[in-house]
């Protein structure tokens, strides 16, 4: 049996980060990862003779200084995504094609453009009011947690257009319906979508150029991770799932496929959702018990299809599309900086995920090229390679891209979050303040509990 000061579960951005920040304190750590790869919700995909995809975290933008600040430091360049020409937006079965330079910046010329736009103003306005990473606390928690944010789109705006971008703008953010999210909760996203000079806003989290899809890290974020695991060396241990942690006076022994650790501490460093499923004696509190039910993963998949060349550039488009159509209802231009291919990076969002987490990858594969022919042309039916990615069916996430909460669960039981359990302590990006749910909130959250461990340790 392994002795440790503390032992990290998961080796995510979160986990990765909470070990190395406590070995620079001294403190002996191990970390253990149930799959046979570190980075969790990152995943870079070398396709046959063609780029790297990414099936999971691919975009980094302005104000993400803790994860910019780790590409920095292990000499992972950074990339503009391509964002010149005009954007698609596909609704009601009608294509049209825009600059999202335009007077409404990234929101589509649609009827109800200009109500959207007031409400986002709105949305923004109260977020500034939310104390971030505690929304908990916020004078009228409860009221506003009361309501799903598709109550207060529907309360707040007529047009039909209106109603479409405003759901679509959290949508594209947390892939999950309007009605499954708090307007508490999205409030919190928004509000954390900053660093502590700069207040989150709704155009933050949608935009490309100035927001949270700016650039991506070349060669695959996963190169982050990588090179966090090669500099802990033997520390973090693969392909050992953590099933049990049983807490008997000032130690903790955690049980994992094949391995035991006993340790002064221990970090699970994952999702709510995917920390129920490790069993805990004595029992947890049930506020964390009830959070973790209560905080499902949003539903999504990536579809990334290569072509030779990136062929939507020279017809002007920026390889942008928003769509109420589906499956793939958010697209970006992926292709690599030096252009030796093009790739389309189509997302699968909510109930057009749900619709098709039992389908063939064939079936998958066909509609998704649909989608790409119908934003692009028909150039886009024939990838040199497609890549698929369902996150919901995957054992160690369970879905993606973060942890939802829906009415009547943060003004409850918020505080349980990131409260410690007698000697567990809680990270993942879900429970971060700024970025919460975003890679650069995963090594937020990674250094707090790291902090947060050292000094109980004492
Ligand atoms: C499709 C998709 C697109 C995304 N796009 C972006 C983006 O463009 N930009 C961005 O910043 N973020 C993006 N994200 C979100 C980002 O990936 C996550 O916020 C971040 O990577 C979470 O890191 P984490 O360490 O908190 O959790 P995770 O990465 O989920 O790490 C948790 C780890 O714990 C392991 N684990 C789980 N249970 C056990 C157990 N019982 N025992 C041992 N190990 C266990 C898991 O295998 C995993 O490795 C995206 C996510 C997805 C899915």
């Amino acid at each position: 049996m392994a002795e440790v000061d503390v032992a990290i579960v998961g080796a995510g951005l979160a986990g990765l980060t909470a070990a190395r920040r406590l070995i620079r304190a001294g403190r002996r750590v191990t970390v253990l990862e149930a799959r046979n790869r570190v980075g969790g919700r990152v995943l870079s995909v070398p396709t046959d003779d063609g780029p790297v995809v990414e099936c999971g975290a691919e975009f980094v933008g302005p104000t993400q200084n803790r994860i910019l600040a780790l590409a920095d430091e292990f000499e992972v360049a950074t990339a503009r995504t391509f964002d010149t020409g005009r954007n698609v937006y596909h609704r009601g079965g009608k294509l049209r094609r825009y600059h999202a330079a335009g007077p409404l910046g990234p929101i589509p010329p649609d009827i109800g453009a200009v109500e959207a736009a007031a409400a986002m103003l709105t949305l923004n306005r109260m977020a500034r009011a939310m104390p971030v990473g505690a929304p908990w606390r916020h004078r009228h928690a409860r009221r506003l947690d009361a309501q799903s944010v598709q109550e207060w789109i529907n309360k707040r705006s007529f047009t039909p257009g209106a109603r479409f971008l405003l759901s679509v703008a959290m949508s594209a953010a947390l892939s999950a319906h309007p009605a499954e999210v708090s307007l508490l909760y999205w409030l919190n996203y928004i509000a954390a979508a900053g660093d502590e000079n700069h207040p989150g806003t709704v155009q933050r989290l949608a935009s490309t150029t100035g927001g949270a899809q700016e650039s991506v890290l070349v060669g695959g974020a996963q190169r982050i991770p990588d090179a966090m695991a090669a500099e802990l060396g033997e520390r973090v241990r693969l392909g050992v799932a953590v099933r049990a942690v049983e807490q008997a006076g000032d130690t903790a022994t955690v049980v994992a496929d094949q391995l035991t650790v006993r340790a002064r501490r221990v970090v699970v460093a994952m999702s709510p959702a995917l920390s129920s499923t490790i069993v805990f004696t004595p029992t947890l509190p049930a506020a964390r018990l009830q959070l973790a039910q209560r905080m499902p993963m949003g539903s999504v998949g990536k579809a990334l299809a290569v072509y030779a060349r990136p062929f939507w550039r020279a017809r002007g488009l920026t390889g942008q599309a928003v769509s109420d159509q589906g499956p793939v209802d958010v697209t970006f231009d992926g292709t690599p900086p030096d252009t030796t291919a093009g790739v389309l990076v189509g997302f699968v969002s909510a109930e057009h995920m749900r619709r098709l987490d039992g389908a063939d990858e064939d079936l998958v594969r066909a509609e998704c090229l649909g989608s790409f022919v119908r934003y692009f042309g028909a150039a886009a039916a024939t990838p040199t390679a497609f890549v698929l990615q369902r996150w919901d069916r995957e054992q160690w996430s369970r879905g993606g891209p973060t942890g939802i909460a829906g009415p009547g669960t943060l003004s409850t039981l918020g505080p349980a979050l990131r409260e410690p359990c007698g000697l567990t302590h809680w990270a993942g990006a879900e429970t971060a303040d700024y970025w919460t749910g975003y890679m650069d909130g995963a090594v937020r959250s990674g250094e707090r509990v790291a902090d947060e461990v050292d000094a109980a340790l004492g």
